[in-house]
């Protein structure tokens, strides 16, 4: 073992003392023996054990532990450090701009275990509340955490959908425009990306070569059949290449394998054309209506395209922003900001959901300041009378299931949003008995983000979606699908049932600042892959419509 690798060694045990809180003092003379032993001359390994110990900078603690290290190979404290500490707290340490104390008020104090979900946090404006974090601070976090999400190799369909544009038109500048194919899961308009796929009937040989610039692309994997760039801003590109069959390949490429599968069983002797429009022929020969290939995922989809396809929602057709936050809580703009750019946008209303009481960490409303926001909104309807703001609340569900506050202050509300923000590691049965009872509370009108899943870095808590979509069936509630792109929350591939169950959705942003309502498009874009039509959506409701239904779904609480 060389004096660096123990100089490590010594360097994490300290970074791990100060991110679990304990004997800064401790911290300190560990970071400071490695950064001697890293400056030692000779390696430790050469030195005797009296030498060790009388070597400046090393006390008798740090000796013995460099004994052992030598001894064993490890570090027993080290060992039991990693073991207590969540691998996403320890990760946290590659992040540029946050150290161990840092770290430390995040997992403790603030309860983030994960980079995705500390990713989250900043975009939720959630670290400004915390002493050392300033709105700088958090802006170079997010900064830094998306360098190294993408360095891996980790995408959102929102993050990949710029990029997508100048890559292919790089593409094509290489191999003339009728020659690139793009395909597969961006598509597909998959919520994650994990490399951009394009056919290029070409050898293999005419392709390399043409990278061959200054700053020829990474290869990362090469088969006979396909090739892996990873481009600089970490994102990989998967090129087919090859003439044999490529048109075939291209088909099966813009379809999941469940709807290939069924496709050729139900029509083995399929033929198209032409590969123009997505292989419109393969359908049309077939009697069937063409789908675009963002429905092409489930063999319900091709049983769907005996009829017509319907028209799907739109980006345009959103009419309301519904779930969203002022500075009142969260929220990065006032209440006036977000009347005057959701106008500017086009939108007819604007719902204000701010947190409630309980949830601290975000600024939750308590009682008094509702009392001082509803007056302001009263102003500043009277001031905007070509728009209309709605009384809302992002109500916690709290751990019993209750909402978080008395039915009096709960009847203020025009709309009640219920969601899950504490306690999100439950087991299922704890989590559907928390949001049942949400659910079969009158006073809520839509349930937000179901799952409280973070793509690409939490997992939802389990839930059963059928029996969720059933209780608020009977119950009358909406469904949100949050249209944060990191969130994307009902999952698309559960719609299908709600719309079965007469559920409404509603395409959501959960906006905390109002460059936020941009994201009801993301939103929009995974409803369009569960069929969802603007009569299917809340947030499609014109001003009429949507006042009709805030009054209908208050006689929920008059029959209560
Ligand atoms: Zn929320
Ligand atoms: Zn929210």
């Amino acid at each position: 073992m060389d004096n660096f690798t123990i100089a490590e060694h010594f360097s994490l045990l300290s970074q791990l003392i100060d991110i679990n809180g304990h004997d800064s003092f401790k911290a300190k003379n560990y970071a400071s023996a490695a950064f001697t032993i890293e400056k030692l001359p000779v390696q430790l390994t050469e030195m005797g054990q009296a030498d060790i110990f009388a070597t400046r900078g090393i006390g008798a603690g740090t000796g013995k532990k460099i004994m052992e290290l030598l001894e064993t190979g490890e570090l027993q404290t080290l060992k039991e450090y990693l073991n207590t500490t969540p691998s996403g707290v320890v990760e946290m340490l590659r992040i540029k701009g946050i150290g161990p104390k840092k770290i430390h008020i995040i997992w403790q104090e603030i309860g983030i275990e994960t980079i995705g979900e500390l990713l989250y946090a900043c975009q939720e404006n959630r670290l400004k509340l915390y002493k050392g974090f300033g709105e700088k601070t958090q802006q170079n976090i997010t900064e830094s955490i998306q360098f190294y999400q993408n360095n891996i190799g980790h995408f959102l369909y929102a993050q990949v959908l710029p990029i997508e544009p100048q890559v292919t038109n790089y593409l094509q500048q290489l191999f003339g425009a009728e020659q690139v194919h793009l395909t597969g899961s961006f598509l597909r308009h998959l919520e994650t990306i994990e490399c951009l796929e394009y056919v290029i009937p070409l050898p293999i040989a005419t392709i390399k070569p043409k990278f061959n610039t200054a700053q020829p692309p990474q290869i990362e994997e090469e088969t006979t059949e396909h090739i892996i760039y990873k481009l600089l801003n970490g994102l990989r590109l998967k090129i087919f290449f090859g003439q044999n069959n490529w048109q075939q390949k291209l088909f099966t490429l813009s379809c999941s394998t469940e709807f290939y599968n069924a496709f050729t069983t139900t029509y083995p002797n399929y033929q198209f054309t032409q590969t123009q429009n997505n292989f419109a022929t393969a359908f049309t020969n077939n009697g069937l209506h063409v789908l675009p290939t963002y429905l092409r995922e489930h063999a319900t989809d091709l049983q769907k395209a005996a009829q017509p396809i319907p028209q799907l929602i739109q980006p345009n057709q959103i009419k309301g922003i519904i779930h969203s936050h002022s500075n009142w809580s969260d929220g990065g703009n006032t209440i006036e900001e977000m009347i005057i750019a959701a106008q500017q946008k086009g939108f007819e209303y604007l719902v204000i959901s701010d947190h409630s009481k309980t949830a601290s960490y975000a600024n939750g409303l308590q009682e008094d300041r509702l009392k001082a926001q509803h007056q302001q909104i009263d102003e500043l309807n009277n001031k905007y009378p070509n728009f209309k703001v709605f009384k809302s609340i992002e109500s916690d569900i709290l751990n019993d299931g209750n909402l978080d506050y008395t039915n009096s202050i709960l009847s203020t509300f025009d709309v009640v949003i219920a969601s899950i923000h504490s306690n999100l590691k439950m087991p299922q049965d704890k989590a559907m008995a928390r949001l049942l009872t949400a659910i079969e509370n009158p006073y809520t009108n839509i349930l937000g983000h179901l799952t409280g899943r973070l793509l690409l870095s939490r997992n939802g808590y389990p839930i059963n979606h059928k029996t969720i979509i059933d209780a608020c069936a009977a119950n009358n509630v909406v469904i949100e699908l949050n249209a944060h792109p990191s969130r994307l929350d009902i999952d698309w591939r559960y719609i299908d049932y709600a719309l079965q169950k007469n559920v409404l959705i509603s395409i959501n942003p959960d906006a905390h600042y109002i460059t936020g309502f941009d994201d009801v498009q993301y939103g929009v874009y995974a409803a369009q892959k569960a069929w969802v039509t603007a009569a299917n959506n809340l947030s499609s409701f014109g001003l009429t419509a949507f006042t009709n239904w805030v009054q209908q779904q208050q006689q929920k609480r008059k029959i209560n």
